[in-house]
């Protein structure tokens, strides 16, 4: 069988073995076709099945209608919060960012680059809490309301979405899309970088209401407005065609396994057990997210001394779990739980995290 470690990478991330397996055996032969996946037309049937079905999935699994569009673009979540400005800042008007953590403060300094744009969220710079929804100082007329559900930097992770008083809302919801059963009715465009709870990099979901989109300027190079990707299925030009062959096995299975409510299940067992080992070691190990605000899907905590965090990362290793270090702008042990992680996962890590307490401590 093939050795396949614990693997907590914050993105790309660990990806489910069956769907793996399956892409696999596409890569040689889609279908009986005798073509592998890499090698059809993103024009011909065999793929354009592929890509619907992918489409299809995220329908079900988030409830969308035909209100939405579904794109499936390449360029990350980092380019679709750099096109968001270009499509939906308008002159005179003004984009609001509830900037959470690091990747807000990067959304938020693309829209700057491009028009009026400002934090609506005053509060400490140091990330341990999502503010209230009363601290979301929106304000009447703006162009939107851009929000990170989940910081993944950080492990801060919003409860209830906040409302853009009368304004869109735009949601980056790069590392907790497809974690539970989520009602995106409230909103008007959510994006997420694939390569967290999706499937692999090179692939970035973006689902934005088509009245929404029929407002977006018009003055843009035809690639970057979300409204060419819908008028064309999301084939205006050539897809992450393999990216998303994956990403139809994994949505499927997942469909086929419970949905998101099994998910959340399993996603609030796992985050319970971790937290609760990490807790009851409070005088050896830091969490410095406030309790109500942290996230299920990215764990974050830290040691008397990086040296300690550098030794605990090392020793994890050796005992078959990777992918604990830190963003390097955090430092400290963060620990990515999303749904390709197994609760078998977490319980060995959980044990590593009492152990070597009782070890060290
Ligand atoms: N937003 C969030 C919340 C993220 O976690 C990340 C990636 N870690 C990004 C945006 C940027 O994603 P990408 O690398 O796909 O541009």
């Amino acid at each position: 069988m093939t050795h396949r470690a614990m693997n907590f990478n914050a993105g790309p991330a660990g990806l489910p073995l069956e769907a793996l397996e399956e892409t696999r055996e596409a890569l040689l032969d889609l279908d009986h076709t005798g073509i592998g996946v890499l090698e059809h037309s993103h024009r011909g049937a065999a793929y354009e099945r592929v890509h619907q079905e992918a489409q299809g999935h995220l329908r079900a699994l988030l409830g969308l209608d035909e209100a939405w569009s579904v794109l499936l673009l390449q360029g990350g979540a980092s380019q679709v919060f750099a096109t968001l400005p270009m499509n939906f800042l308008k002159p005179g008007q003004r984009a609001l960012y509830a900037v959470t953590g690091g990747w807000g403060e990067k959304a938020l300094e693309e829209a700057q680059r491009l028009g009026d744009a400002v934090d609506v969220t005053p509060m400490a710079k140091q990330y341990r809490r999502i503010p209230a929804a009363a601290e979301h100082r929106v304000e009447a007329g703006a162009a939107y309301l851009h929000f990170t559900s989940n910081n993944t930097l950080e492990g801060t992770q919003y409860d209830a979405f906040p409302t853009g008083g009368g304004a869109p809302v735009v949601c980056d919801m790069s590392s907790d899309i497809l974690w539970r059963p989520t009602d995106l009715s409230g909103l008007s465009m959510v994006y997420a970088g694939a390569q967290k709870n999706i499937g692999p990099s090179g692939l970035v979901v973006v689902l934005v209401r088509r009245d929404w989109l029929a407002e977006a300027r018009r003055d843009i190079a035809t690639i970057f407005r979300f409204a060419t990707h819908d008028a064309n299925g999301s084939l205006y030009n050539t897809p992450n065609t393999f990216a998303v062959y994956l990403t139809r096995c994994i949505l499927r299975n997942l469909l086929r396994d419970g949905g998101l409510a099994e998910a959340e299940r399993r996603n609030r067992a796992k985050a319970a057990r971790l937290y609760s080992a990490l807790d009851a070691e409070a005088g050896f190990y830091t969490l410095p997210v406030e309790r109500p605000h942290r996230s299920a899907m990215n764990v974050v905590w830290r040691l008397g001394s990086p040296e300690l965090d550098a030794r605990f990362v090392k020793e994890a290793e050796r005992e078959g779990m990777f992918g604990l270090k830190g963003h390097r702008s955090t430092g400290g042990i963060r620990a990515s739980l999303y749904n390709a992680v197994t609760l078998g996962d977490v319980e060995a890590l959980a044990q590593f995290v009492t152990a070597f307490a009782r070890r060290n401590g």
